[in-house]
């Protein structure tokens, strides 16, 4: 069985991680959503609720199978938190693979840094990267919190109920 992981903040999850983990998804026997509960950046959601917000949408990337949209998502989905060394979290869940995003080059230099580090932590342990769909490109969590902030419209970026709790978070 093939195990991998798509780690990140996902605070909170937005369009361009859903487009990720359904094309992970089709790469894969497992697949595990690693929520990163000690980030440094001082999340706006608890773990517990950026959890949800992913097992949301998971729900729906599932219906959506045989629907004959993107490639079939064969994975088996989940959402873990973890925290400490992602490469540790990785070798208690025995995966293999890592699943990063990749934008525009601004992600890449910091991506770089980390697959190297990584590598030197666990050479066993692949990571891949899968680039963001051309609608997603400009899409980031820090972005859309900061939109919504000041009152604009996130609709294009988020599902509709992460939508709501933004809006929720910032009335
Ligand atoms: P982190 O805090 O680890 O950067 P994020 O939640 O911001 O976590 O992102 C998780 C992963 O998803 C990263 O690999 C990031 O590059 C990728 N990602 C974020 N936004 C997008 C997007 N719009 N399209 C594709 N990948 C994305």
């Amino acid at each position: 069985m093939h195990i991998a992981i798509y780690p990140g903040s996902f605070d909170p999850v937005t369009n361009g991680h859903i487009d990720i983990i359904a094309r992970a998804a089709t790469m894969t026997d497992r697949l595990i959503v690693g929520v990163a509960e000690d980030s440094s950046k001082a999340p706006l959601f608890s773990v517990e609720q950026r959890v949800a917000m992913l097992q949301e949408q998971i729900a729906l990337i599932r219906k959506q199978n045989g629907s004959g949209q993107n490639g079939e998502a064969t994975a088996e989905i989940e959402v873990a938190a973890f925290s400490g060394l992602l490469m540790h979290f990785a070798e208690t869940q025995q995966a293999k693979m890592i699943f990063r995003g990749l934008r525009a080059v601004t992600d890449f230099d910091y991506e770089f840094q980390m697959t190297g580090m990584n590598r030197r932590l666990n050479p066993r342990i692949e990571t891949v990267f899968l680039m963001a769909s051309e609608t997603n490109q400009f899409i980031s969590s820090r972005m859309v919190k900061e939109i919504v902030g000041l009152g604009g419209d996130i609709g294009s970026f988020v599902p509709p109920s992460v939508k709501d709790a933004l809006l929720a978070k910032f009335k």
